[in-house]
């Protein structure tokens, strides 16, 4: 029998499992998709506490990240690289945001934030974060569980996003859509952020031959199905930020539900529950922080 078992095998049920192997536990994961079929899997994903509150546990979790992802785009780490930034900022926002201690180069001047953050190609990297965890060992089992009881281990690391909500009867928790449109790279370098673009979110995250175009924040909705008239808004208003975008080749369209929850993350033990889920739009930018308080949790 497996010291801990982890229940979910996105970034943060692979991240937590990692964690808790190196600090010396026999893990298993079960989880009912596939890492590449998660939501973790269409993330963009760059560092940004996106669609969540400001919370001291918030910052400490997402400096661990940006530390630990900063020193695997230094030694090329499969998929992670450090991606400068430009961030739009229109009326009613002064000064440095909360985030802003995290981030070694920020910047502010009127009109425009500048940052370097890490940025991952999440396929590759949750790949590569599975054949870590079964390098050390450990061992994925496909299948959804309705109860924790079924789960026979001391310790039950529940990590399973908006699938939490039936599991820990928890009620705060609710998805926010969104839609992302993947086009080949003009040459772009630079990531841009424009959130209260007058037509909408825009981001556009270039990444090594792609780029990531959002985005939609659609709260309460569960649709994943694509919507082609949401892909052309979304070209539309990034083109208009990105003239470098015009007529680029669309390669690929892709639908999240963000797990976020009212309160923030819920990373707390519960007899031998211990609760990881909640991100939001911030779990690539919490998981490395979140993974090591579970370690904790777990001792
Ligand atoms: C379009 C989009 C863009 C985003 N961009 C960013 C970004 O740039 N930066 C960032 O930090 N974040 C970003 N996010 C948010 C990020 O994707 C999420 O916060 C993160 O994926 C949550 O990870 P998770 O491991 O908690 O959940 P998930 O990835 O949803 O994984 C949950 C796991 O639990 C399993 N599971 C659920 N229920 C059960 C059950 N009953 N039995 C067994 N297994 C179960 C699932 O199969 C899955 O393996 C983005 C999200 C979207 C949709």
């Amino acid at each position: 029998m497996a010291d801990v078992v982890v229940l979910g095998a996105g970034i943060i049920g692979l991240t937590s499992a990692l964690a808790l192997q190196e600090a010396g536990a026999e893990v298993a994961v079960v989880a009912a998709e596939e890492p590449q079929d998660t939501v973790s899997a269409v993330a963009a994903a760059v560092w940004y506490p996106t669609r969540i509150d400001a919370d001291p546990r918030v910052l400490g979790w997402g400096t661990r990240t940006f530390e630990v992802f900063s020193e695997e785009a230094g030694r090329g780490a499969p998929g992670v690289s450090m991606r400068p930034t430009r961030m739009i900022i229109r009326s009613g926002a002064e000064g440095r945001p909360w985030w802003a201690p995290a981030v070694p180069d920020f910047s502010a001047d009127p009109g425009e934030w500048r940052f370097t953050v890490p940025a991952v190609e999440m396929v590759p990297y949750l790949a590569h974060l599975l054949d870590r965890f079964r390098g050390n060992g450990g061992t994925l089992t496909i299948r959804k569980v309705d109860r924790f009881e079924e789960l026979d281990a001391p310790t039950v690391v529940n990590a399973t996003g908006l699938g939490a909500a039936p599991l820990a009867g928890d009620d705060g928790l609710y998805p926010i859509r969104g839609q992302v449109v993947v086009v080949d790279n003009p040459g772009l370098t630079t990531s841009i952020r424009d959130e209260h673009h007058p037509l909408g979110p825009v981001y556009i995250h270039p990444r090594s031959s792609d780029v990531v175009l959002g985005g939609t924040f659609e709260v309460g909705d569960a649709d994943r199905t694509i919507r082609a008239a949401t892909a052309e808004a979304i070209i539309e208003r990034t083109t208009q930020v990105e003239p470098r975008l015009a007529g680029a080749r669309v390669r690929n369209q892709l639908v999240g539900l963000r797990p976020a929850r009212h309160g923030g993350p819920r990373v707390e033990a519960q007899g031998r529950i211990i609760h990881a889920y909640g991100h939001s739009g911030a779990g690539m930018t919490l998981c490395w922080g979140t993974a090591e308080e579970v370690a904790r949790l777990a001792r």
